[in-house]
């Protein structure tokens, strides 16, 4: 019988960046994924959407399923298909048991392959700024595993503390947090001076990354005053100094604080992206929905007199993608738009048309619905010009009156939904929770509509029981006009009113 080959793939310590390209073509090709507690769950993403999952994850003191079992099942996964994934934190061979899963592979004359992961023990010091070695101060590591029980008796001991301790500079244990305590004292007993610097740091790589730093004489009572919890890896060594200077990660301008976006993850993924980069712990607490391929019998007509227009203008990337899609679907391309003229209300807007091939001919300085409609009456608009403003069904009345007023001829033209999102109940009663013990940094408003669909979605009563614990970050003016109309009032309002600009403002830097 044909059997399927089974690649043990290193996940990295947590940050869904430290995969290997190798780890990630593997997920992409896998028909099914058996894969840890400490694997990034987010890395399931790259799966495809048949692809089986199997939790098998520890937690500690906690089994879900027995080593054995987990071999049993991939030699049984590798016989029922072809492209097997054992997804692990880290690296599989280290302290993974990758080299157990892989005999009994071996035994049962399985195809096998290992990709490598980054492991914690490198990676995690490194995002606390802590080099593992070190020009002239460090010129040995070691990675030791903490696990070890403090009752082992002479003939099953494990770690050579003492052995260690004489040899190497740097120390790295994982799994160390319970037994720190009693690898203190080994390592005091072994020699170690009681000032030798030892750091803690928990939940390396996430945003939860939290380190603690300290000497072997402080280190256990601290750990026990925070109530340090695994996963933790524990360095020891002068190595430990150098976080001082050189942490970077827990520097970042928003690292620590929690975000929400209440956009989708698809729509805000450059707010989120950028919010990530600083550090920050984002939410996803999506408010709208954007529905699309809604017939509608004038989009067919304006698309067949589109040679009538003088103008295009687009106020959101939805409307240009909609719009461009219909325009391929009607077997047309942007040469149907060549006497037109096209203003976009800011720059992502601009951008989107670019992927197109096109130029804004008119984007304003600020990215408001009120620049847009000044800065084109002001040179651009005439008493007969005549506009298209293909849009969401929610789009800025004024924007339509304010040039009827002026004389111009526009044709509102609605392409998609923005719709109420329903997340799960137990969705909002999360982020309730969080509003109501203060565990929430900023909740992003992007447009008016975010701002309607919240307060729907958390209820009005919520809302004037808890409005001073809601910290707005708002886009823009007309964002903040409508958070105000709720009693809402922003801690802060982008001066530019662009992703980025809302960043600043969060940041401090405006
Ligand atoms: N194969 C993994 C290690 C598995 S042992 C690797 O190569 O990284 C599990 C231990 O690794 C944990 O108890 C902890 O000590 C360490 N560890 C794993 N991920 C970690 C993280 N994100 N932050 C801190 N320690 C981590």
């Amino acid at each position: 019988m044909q059997t399927g080959t089974v690649y043990l793939v290193g996940a990295g310590p947590g940050d869904p960046g430290l995969l290997t390209l190798k780890g990630k073509a593997c997920l992409e090709k896998a028909d099914i994924v058996i894969y840890d507690a400490l694997a990034n769950e987010s890395l399931l993403n790259y799966l495809q959407p048949q692809a089986k999952r199997v939790y098998v994850g520890k937690k500690a003191g906690q089994h879900t399923m027995k080593q054995d079992d987990i071999n049993a099942l991939l030699v049984e996964s590798a016989r029922q298909y072809a492209h097997v994934v054992r997804l692990k934190g880290g690296d599989p061979f280290v302290f993974g048991r990758g080299g157990e899963e892989a005999l009994v592979l071996a035994e049962n004359q399985i195809p096998f392959e290992i990709v490598p992961g980054v492991t914690a023990g490198i990676a995690v010091p490194a995002y606390s700024g802590i080099p593992v070695t070190h020009r002239d101060t460090a010129t040995s590591v070691a990675f030791v595993t903490g696990h070890e029980s403090p009752d082992k008796t002479e003939e099953d001991a494990q770690v050579d503390w003492q052995r260690m301790a004489r040899s190497c500079d740097t120390l790295v244990i994982y799994m160390g947090v319970k037994n720190l305590p009693y690898i203190v004292q080994e390592l005091k007993t072994a020699g170690l001076p009681d000032d030798t610097p030892v750091a803690v740091i928990c939940d390396g790589t996430y945003p939860a990354q939290r380190t603690l730093t300290g000497t072997l004489q402080t280190i256990a009572s601290q750990a026990q005053e925070q109530n340090v919890k695994p996963p933790a890896m524990i360095v020891v060594g002068s190595v430990v100094k150098l976080h001082d200077s050189l942490s970077w990660f827990e520097q970042r301008p928003l690292f620590g604080q929690t975000i929400v976006v209440t956009r989708n993850a698809d729509a805000d993924a450059r707010l989120t992206n950028l919010l990530e980069d600083q550090g920050a712990q984002v939410l996803h607490f999506p408010t709208i929905e954007i529905v699309e391929g809604i017939p509608n019998p004038d989009m067919e007509q304006a698309m067949q007199q589109l040679a009538s227009y003088d103008w295009l203008i687009f106020t959101s990337g939805n409307a240009v993608r909609i719009f461009f899609q219909q325009l391929l679907t009607d077997n047309r391309d942007i040469r149907a738009l060549h006497d037109l003229k096209i203003a976009a209300i800011g720059k992502p807007t601009a951008e989107q048309l670019q992927t197109y091939h096109l130029h804004a001919d008119f984007v304003p300085d600020q990215f408001t619905s009120e620049q847009l409609v000044a800065g084109m009456l002001a040179q651009r608009i005439g008493t007969n010009t005549r506009i298209l403003f293909p849009c969401s069904n929610l789009s800025n009345p004024h924007i339509a009156e304010q040039f009827r007023q002026a004389g111009a001829t526009i044709d509102v033209l609605p392409v998609y939904e923005t719709r109420l999102s329903t997340p799960e109940a137990k969705k909002v009663d999360e982020l309730k929770s969080l509003i109501q013990h203060g565990q929430v940094s900023w909740i992003t408003f992007t447009s008016s509509s975010t701002v309607h669909n919240f307060v729907q979605l958390v209820g009005q009563e919520f809302l004037a029981e808890y409005h001073e614990r809601i910290p707005a970050a708002s886009i823009g003016p007309v964002t903040t006009a409508t958070l105000e109309e709720y009693g809402l009032r922003p801690r802060v309002t982008a001066s530019k009113h662009t992703y980025q600009g809302l960043v600043n403002a969060m940041r401090g830097d405006e």
